[in-house]
C-alpha cells in the first residue's frame, strides 16, 4: 500500500501538481483534529447562514450551513418615498434588516377646495349647479344646487273652473272649484221672482246661479185662508162665549121666571 502510494506521489510530481500532494496525503491520512465552528455568514430569519472549522493538523476546512432562524422579517419604520397628491397616490416604503424592501401606496390626499360658485342658478322648478376647484391640482368639483321651490300667493285666484294662488315666476296650482248647495240670495215675493247661488266651498267664487220663481197669487191666497183660519176660530171661540153667556143668563132668567111663577102660583 505505501509503496503504491510513493509511485503515485512520484507521478504526481511528475505532473507538476505537487502543491495538490500534502492536502491529498493529509485527507487521506490525517484523522482530522477539528477546531470549533467559525461564523462565516450570519444567518437570517429565511437565509441560511455558513459556519466553517478547521483540522488542526492538516488544515482542511470543513463548512456546513446554519440554519435560517425561522423568525419573520424584522421591519424598520415606514418612510415616505413618494408623497401622495391629491391627484396621485405616494409610496412609502420599510426594510428588513435582511435587505428585503417592502412597499405600499400612500392613500390620495384630499382636494384644498376653495370656495362654491353657482354656475347655474336654480330656478323654483329646476335644480341648479355650482362649482369649486382644488387649489392643488386644478379639480373641478361640481354638485348640484336645490331648486327653490314655489312661494304661493295667499289669496284665490279664479276663474270660471278653477281656483289657484299664483307664484310670482308664473305658476299657478289650480284646483276645480267645488261646488257647495244653493242658497237664497234674494226670496221671491207674489209677484217677484227671487234668486239663488251656489258658491266653491274653497274660494268661494259663485259657481251657478238661478232664479226662484214668484210665488204668485197661490201665495196670498194661502195667507188669506191662513188668516180666515184664526179669524174664523176666534169666531167660533167668541160665538161658544156668547152662547154660554147667554144659556147662562136664560138659565137665570128661567129661573128668575119659574121662581115668578112659582111666586105667581103661591100668591
Ligand atoms: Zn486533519
Ligand atoms: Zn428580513
Ligand atoms: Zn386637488
Ligand atoms: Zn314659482
Ligand atoms: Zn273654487
Amino acid at each position: 500500500m505505501k509503496k503504491t502510494l510513493s509511485i503515485l506521489l512520484a507521478l504526481l510530481m511528475m505532473a507538476g501538481v505537487l502543491a495538490v500532494a500534502p492536502m491529498s496525503a493529509g485527507a487521506t491520512d490525517c484523522t482530522h483534529e477539528w477546531g470549533d465552528w467559525s461564523e462565516v455568514t450570519p444567518p437570517t430569519h429565511d437565509e441560511p447562514g455558513q459556519q466553517v472549522k478547521e483540522c488542526g493538523e492538516c488544515g482542511e476546512t470543513d463548512t456546513d450551513a446554519i440554519p435560517p432562524t425561522g423568525e419573520g422579517h424584522t421591519w424598520g419604520e415606514w418612510e415616505t418615498v413618494t408623497p401622495s397628491t391629491c391627484a396621485a397616490p405616494g409610496l412609502e416604503e420599510r426594510e428588513c434588516e435582511c435587505g428585503e424592501l417592502q412597499t405600499r401606496p400612500i392613500a390620495l390626499k384630499a382636494h384644498d377646495f376653495g370656495e362654491w360658485s353657482v354656475t347655474t342658478p336654480p330656478t323654483h322648478v329646476n335644480p341648479g349647479l355650482r362649482e369649486r376647484e382644488c387649489k392643488d391640482c386644478a379639480y373641478v368639483g361640481s354638485e348640484a344646487v336645490p331648486a327653490l321651490g314655489h312661494t304661493w300667493g295667499t289669496t284665490w285666484v279664479t276663474d270660471a273652473t278653477h281656483h289657484w294662488k299664483a307664484c310670482d315666476c308664473g305658476a299657478k296650482n289650480a284646483f276645480a272649484h267645488t261646488p257647495g248647495g244653493w242658497i237664497v240670495v234674494t226670496p221671491p215675493t207674489a209677484t217677484q221672482e227671487g234668486s239663488q247661488k251656489r258658491q266653491c266651498t274653497t274660494c268661494g267664487y259663485v259657481v251657478e246661479t238661478d232664479v226662484i220663481p214668484a210665488t204668485g197669487l197661490g201665495g196670498w191666497l194661502w195667507i188669506i185662508l191662513g188668516a180666515a183660519g184664526v179669524l174664523g176660530g176666534l169666531g167660533l171661540v167668541g160665538a161658544a162665549a156668547v152662547a154660554l153667556v147667554g144659556a147662562v143668563i136664560a138659565g137665570i132668567l128661567g129661573v128668575a121666571a119659574v121662581g115668578g111663577l112659582a111666586w105667581y102660583f103661591l100668591a
